[in-house]
């Protein structure tokens, strides 16, 4: 009998072990916003991570810039390199006002730039070099075309070794899928999709015809202003 408990507990402790020895191997593992400069810093318990991408735009971006000065808030911008050769200003804004200037795309032209891992990175460098004109620094922080979910494991390992860190999202205002009426939807969108999570990714757009972004930006920051979240940047 004896034997047969020791057994029994001798079983418990070894799956015990595997257990826990599996959260330790999962629990660790860096999500795809471990390493945004915030968290380096200090470790705040809330952050909201604004990024908006497909910019810059002569209509949207300019607007989008007050409200975060306004604000106080930084934020990350995934650029379209080909829209912002002939837009250095507005990225020299984001630069000096302390936003992180980010790769993007140079095209945006899925057929394109998914061809091939060398095409990918030969996207990612043209548009890395508009940035580098601008900022005088290269970018290593990167957001693919569509977000990283579902794409060959080839591109993404591209990509990473060539020295860039990606970064997907966990919360949208979606603003790039529907046809939306107004800012409040948007702003509903987007508190509903990262359900009050400690590290909130949202995903937004400053392209020309997103209209009701900057106005549903100013809603979300406040929203979580209200609730004690910092706001961090890439
Ligand atoms: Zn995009």
């Amino acid at each position: 009998m004896n034997k047969k408990y020791f057994a029994a507990a001798a079983t418990i402790l070894a799956v015990a072990i595997v257990v826990l020895w599996l959260a330790n191997i999962f629990l660790c593992q860096p999500t795809a916003f471990s390493f945004a400069r915030t968290q380096e810093r200090e470790q705040p318990e809330k952050t909201v991570y604004l990024t908006f991408d497909d910019g810059p735009s002569d209509r949207i971006t300019p607007k989008i810039l007050d409200i975060l000065d306004n604000e106080n808030v930084k934020a990350t911008f995934f650029i379209i390199g080909i829209q912002a050769a002939t837009r250095n200003g507005i990225i020299r804004r984001e630069h000096e006002s302390g936003h992180t200037v980010a790769v993007h795309s140079y095209t945006h032209i899925y057929s394109d730039i998914y061809r091939s891992a060398e095409a990918l990175i030969d996207d990612i460098d043209r548009c890395n070099a508009v940035i580098k004109k601008i900022t005088g620094a290269r970018s290593e922080i990167y957001r693919f075309p569509g977000g990283s979910f579902g794409l060959d494991g080839k591109l993404i390992s591209a990509v990473t070794e060539h020295g860039l860190r990606y970064v997907d999202w966990n919360a949208s205002t979606r603003d790039a899928e529907r046809c939306t009426s107004c800012a409040e939807d948007l702003y509903h969108y987007a508190i509903s999709s990262a359900a009050d999570s400690n590290n909130i990714v949202l995903l937004a757009h400053d392209s020309t015809n997103k209209v009701y972004t900057p106005d549903a930006t100013r809603m979300i920051i406040r929203y979580y202003k209200q609730r004690g979240y910092s706001f961090g940047t890439f």
